[in-house]
């Protein structure tokens, strides 16, 4: 998939006004992650059924890129082997260092890729990659 500037602009703005999947379910797993730098701070609820992620929400206090971000995740996880959302996890986070990546397996997340031009709002949008690892008890120290 490739968007062009003005779509990508257009695909953003659309998960900061409505936040997919915005919702607090305190009977899932969850982990709490912050972002110091910008202030920002992410629950993540989380399901899984054998090793499939079937349920996946949050709450964020925090800045429109956090949001967009936490919002696009929601929906790309959803459904998908914890194998394959690490996977989707590594695309995004070589997408952010600006070195190849699958654009094809990031859905609407490919529309943060000009984060990578602006270093310090890149710990925004990977807080809910880093709220996942924590739920699955690993430390990534790339997110
Ligand atoms: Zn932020």
């Amino acid at each position: 998939m490739s968007y062009s500037n003005e779509l990508m602009r257009e695909v953003v703005i659309d998960h900061i006004k409505n936040p997919r999947h915005r919702e607090k379910k305190e009977q899932l797993a969850k982990a709490t992650v912050k972002n110091p730098a910008c202030g920002d701070i992410m629950t993540l609820y989380l399901a899984k059924e054998d090793e499939k992620i079937i349920d996946l929400s949050y709450e964020v206090t925090g800045c429109s890129l956090s949001i967009a971000s936490a919002s696009m995740m929601s929906e790309l996880l959803q459904n998908k082997t914890i194998d394959e959302a690490k996977n989707i996890a590594h695309h995004f986070y070589q997408m952010l260092m600006a070195k190849d990546y699958d654009s094809s397996i990031l859905g609407d997340a490919s529309a943060l890729a000009s984060v990578s031009k602006t270093p310090p709002r890149i710990k925004c949008v990977t807080l809910p990659y880093k709220a996942f690892f924590a739920i699955l008890g690993e430390d990534n120290e790339k997110f």
